[in-house]
């Protein structure tokens, strides 16, 4: 991909981006631990978003291998089928997570901390309906061991009421207690949601600064996949070069009327951009 990119022109620069300026534009951003200031006419943020993790004893020896945040990414592999699986959470996603969990797993227990589930009643209702779940309130998740392959076999869940604590055998532990996305470099320069994610424009990367759109998990707190992050990256590189074709056309025949500059700079244009600085058109 890094190739390909390269062959049609696109420069790449790894580095960390410690400060960004969105007050007017160009835009301004610094790397870090460098105070030269650079500039950009138009910016995709697609700084991703990671998931919690609950740092219990044995977490870094199991991770991927048997403990992962992300049943749908690892609920099909063959380390979880017809076996006893755990799934730490009280939400929507732990929910959607422990069912989607049963079509693999012999049995899926839900580690609840508190007495009662924050899903949505109709998530709550399917779940604890669900033949293959059993869902465990006041509980929480403790250390987790594994067998001589190196892989998770058992992990301790304690009552948080009584202390009491019990060594249950589990193959898989998916941890559904949420996740951050990585905004603290666009902290209060974008609209962002309750949960932290970027806001942007539905159908659209535009966010509410005109010239920065964002791509990927990190205004995306529904699908958070690769391919989703993909497509929205494509949407938003489609997005950024239509911002800057114009915005050359402007500096060459003067601005377009209010309404169409308003069109198209916020997506509301459905008419499909020509891209002329694609070198196969
Ligand atoms: C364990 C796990 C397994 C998964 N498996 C699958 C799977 O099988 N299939 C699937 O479709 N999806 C899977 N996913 C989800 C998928 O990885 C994400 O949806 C996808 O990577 C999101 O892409 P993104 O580009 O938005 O963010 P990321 O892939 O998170 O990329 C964000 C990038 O931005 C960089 N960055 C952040 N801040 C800065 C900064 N200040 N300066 C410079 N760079 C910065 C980060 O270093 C990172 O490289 C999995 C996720 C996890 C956690």
């Amino acid at each position: 991909m890094r190739k390909q990119s390269e062959r049609f022109g696109t420069t790449l620069h790894t580095e960390t981006i410690q400060k960004v300026d969105l007050s007017s534009r160009p835009f301004k951003f610094w790397a870090e631990f460098d105070d030269t200031e650079h500039t950009a006419d138009a910016l995709i943020i697609a700084t991703g978003a990671s998931a919690r993790r609950l740092n219990l004893p044995g977490e870094e020896k199991y991770w991927q291998n048997g403990i992962s945040a992300c049943a749908v990414c690892d609920g099909a592999v063959p380390i979880f089928r017809n076996k006893p699986l755990v799934v730490i959470g009280g939400g929507d996603s732990a929910a959607e997570e422990a069912m989607f969990l049963t079509k693999y797993g012999s049995h899926v227990t839900v580690l609840v901390r508190k007495d009662h589930l924050r899903a949505s009643k109709t998530m709550a209702r399917r779940l604890l309906a669900n033949k293959k779940v059993t869902v465990r309130f006041n509980t929480v998740g403790g250390e987790v061991t594994g067998d001589d392959k190196g892989l998770m076999s058992h992990m301790v869940v304690k009552n948080a009421v009584t202390g009491e604590e019990e060594n249950i055998e589990a193959n898989g532990l998916f941890y559904a207690v949420g996740h951050d996305p990585a905004t603290a470099l666009v902290k209060g320069q974008l609209d962002t949601d309750a949960e932290g994610y970027i806001v942007t424009k539905p159908g659209t990367s535009y966010t509410n600064v005109e010239g920065v759109f964002a791509a990927g998990d990190v205004q995306d707190k529904r699908y958070r996949q690769a391919i989703t992050s993909a497509g929205s990256g494509c949407m938003a590189a489609l997005e950024a070069e239509k911002f800057i074709s114009e915005m050359e056309d402007e500096r060459e025949t003067g601005p377009l009327d209010g309404t169409e500059a308003d069109q198209a700079r916020k997506g509301d244009n459905t008419v499909v951009p020509e891209y002329r600085t694609n070198p196969l058109l």
